[in-house]
């Protein structure tokens, strides 16, 4: 249920009504929009009478939300999130008007390697760098990434540089150091239903970025993105990272459909990752395109200073002035939507 306050509610009117949420034993969830201020409560599966809560000062209304996610959904917050990501050079945004790219090699393979991409990622303008330090490999004989040294590295190139870092967590023992050393906990597409991770992610302070199940539906990735709200981290973005199709000529098909519909159902912002989504280095450069002209809240880009040498994802992955040519035009159809490329 949504306990919409009235637009001139006091601050402690709305404590007042979490308090009285929380004496009833559940979990409230405060959301504070551009013009109202709303009290989710979630988790009321024994029915528990709230009539109390509609008689409180300041209250303007009680309604059901009536999808399965709550704190995801649009009927909970009719305005856009933009997800304020804290990084050593500055705020990026993502969301609203604003277009965030995250950047860098799939995997961080050396210091001289992150430091060479990060170089090009910071003169292409762009505030958000990649690197997993822990890889899930489909072969346990692949490259699984440097780990802690990995995370090390990453930390030394957010502070030369002033990226914030975004980068992989695939277990809760990572997930620690990830909070720790980066700025973004990524959660890949295949722990996307691993429920305890979402939750231990949910109860982080650190933004998340959840990439879709290689064959997740549209309500799994709302749902598993509940997860990690209902834990009190409301900072999410989601990514479109491609889906299995009968379709061979790419590794994934990159369901671009998804970002309209996610943002019809949902406030929260959605990336898409046509590295992952396609598999295909020259198939990239088109799909980032179509990907801000269909209205995608940011892009995730593997680039790599030697393609050809990456020890993960090599394939898929952009050449320096190959990524530079790919914002040029990403930052031109972003001007014409009124939108900016961070
Ligand atoms: C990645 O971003 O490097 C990655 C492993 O992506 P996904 O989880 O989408 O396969
Ligand atoms: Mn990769």
């Amino acid at each position: 249920m949504l306990v919409v306050m009235q637009a001139n509610a006091s601050e402690e009117e709305i404590g007042a009504v979490c308090k009285q949420i929380e004496a009833l034993g559940l979990k409230p969830h405060p959301i504070y929009g551009e013009t109202r201020t709303a009290v989710a409560v979630v988790g009321n599966e024994n029915g528990i009478d709230l009539g109390s809560l509609e008689l409180m000062p300041g209250v303007a209304d009680c309604l059901p939300v009536t999808k399965p996610y709550k704190l995801v959904s649009r009927e909970l917050k009719p305005d856009d999130t933009i997800l304020v990501i804290r990084t050593p050079g500055g705020d990026v945004k993502v969301g609203g008007a604003h277009i965030g790219v995250v950047a860098g090699p799939c995997s961080v393979e050396s210091r001289e390697q992150a430091f060479a991409a990060a170089e090009r990622v910071k003169a292409a303008g762009v505030g958000l760098f990649r690197g997993g330090a822990f890889k899930p490999r489909t072969s346990p004989y692949s490259f699984q990434g440097l780990g802690l040294e990995g995370l090390k590295i990453l930390s030394e190139v957010r502070e030369r540089f002033g990226l914030g870092i975004v980068t992989e967590a695939v277990d809760n023992e990572s997930l620690e150091l990830v909070e720790q050393y980066g700025d973004v906990i990524q959660i890949g597409a295949r722990n996307m239903q691993n429920f305890s991770l979402l939750k231990r992610a949910g109860r982080s302070r650190k933004p998340v970025l959840l990439k879709r199940g290689m064959s997740a539906t549209l309500e799994e990735l709302l749902m598993a993105a509940e997860y990690v709200m209902s834990e009190g981290n409301y900072n999410v973005v989601l990514c479109e990272r491609g889906v299995r199709t009968f379709s061979d000529h790419t590794r994934n098909t990159l369901d671009l459909s998804v970002v309209p519909a996610v943002q019809r159902l949902s406030h929260l912002p959605i990336m898409v990752d046509p590295s992952h989504g396609t598999g295909v280095r020259r198939k990239v450069r088109p799909l980032s395109r179509a990907a801000v002209a269909v209205g995608a809240d940011g892009l995730l880009i593997e680039m790599h200073p030697d393609p050809d040498r990456a020890l993960s994802d090599g394939m898929q992955s952009l050449s320096p002035d190959e990524f530079d040519t790919m914002m040029r035009d990403v930052r031109q159809i972003a001007g014409v939507l009124g939108r900016v490329v961070n």
